[in-house]
């Protein structure tokens, strides 16, 4: 799968996709990722791809022709792929998101805006405005490396190990169990004996359970359509925490 950015801080992505996971995907051939400068898409011989906002206010505002000019460049090699804009406003990012991207395999074309804005006729020659969360940013950089990223970690032969990406949270509608390593024991905490005991079985349903508890506790708005055996799992969560409730011992996580 292919991504194109278009920023006027490729050094940052460039940067960013040398390591970790995205960075083996890169040279493994997995993932390949193409940077646009935007001020080389400008006729301004400065190189300058803003301008004072029309009507007056704060700030500058990304004019249309670099990102125009960058797009029909891209699509002169990428006909078929989907033009993504950054954007606060956009369509909230998430892992569901992610795997539908993965799945359809379309070239996607990140723009990343900066300062107060971009010139609104941008959005003539996008297919969608996508967010990474209810909150401004800066520039678009680094929600194009969020979704990148996010996109990568569900390409065969990306992380370490595959089945990593599939145990994640939100992978199978629910969050991630609790990991340990060593020490087993550490400032007088001990890592449940469970893990340390050998049996595979055992330590399957163990992280089921976790999984499930972490869910209900932190984001049970997730468990949706489970099935029966996580079902049986849910209830006897539901009475052990009724169980402490009723002698005190409930401790609710906060957050
Ligand atoms: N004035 C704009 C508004 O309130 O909608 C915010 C502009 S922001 C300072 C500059 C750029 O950062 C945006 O054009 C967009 O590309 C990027 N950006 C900011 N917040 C974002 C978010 N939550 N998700 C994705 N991109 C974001």
């Amino acid at each position: 799968m292919i991504f194109h950015i278009i920023t006027i801080f490729p050094e940052v992505i460039e940067c960013y996709a040398k390591f970790g996971v995205i960075g083996r995907a890169l040279q493994k051939g997995i993932a390949s990722l193409k940077v646009h400068n935007l001020r080389d898409f400008t006729s301004d011989k400065h190189k300058k791809v803003d301008d004072y906002p029309y009507g007056g206010g704060s700030g500058m505002v990304m004019q249309v022709e670099p990102f125009y000019n960058a797009v029909k460049h891209i699509k002169e090699t990428e006909n078929e792929s989907r033009i993504i804009l950054l954007s606060p406003q956009g369509r909230i990012f998430n892992e569901k998101l992610a795997v539908e991207f993965f799945e359809k395999k379309e070239p996607l074309v990140l723009i990343c805006g900066r300062y107060e804005g971009i010139d609104e006729r941008v959005k003539a020659f996008v297919d969608e405005e996508i967010s990474i969360g209810d909150y401004v940013l800066s520039g678009g950089e680094l929600a194009s490396l969020v979704i990148i990223d996010t996109i990568v970690r569900l390409m065969p032969g990306a992380l370490g190990d595959e089945l990593s990406a599939k145990e994640d949270s939100f992978m199978k509608g629910c969050l991630d169990y609790p990991h340990y390593t060593r020490p087993d024991e550490f400032d007088g905490m001990k890592v449940p004996s469970i893990l340390l005991s050998g049996d595979h079985k055992r330590v399957a349903l163990w992280r089921k359970k976790e999984a499930l508890r972490a869910t209900l506790q932190k984001r049970p708005d997730l468990l949706k359509d489970l099935s029966s055996e996580d079902m049986k799992i849910l209830k006897e969560l539901c009475s052990e925490i009724n169980e402490k409730i009723l002698e005190g011992r409930y401790e609710p996580v906060n957050h």
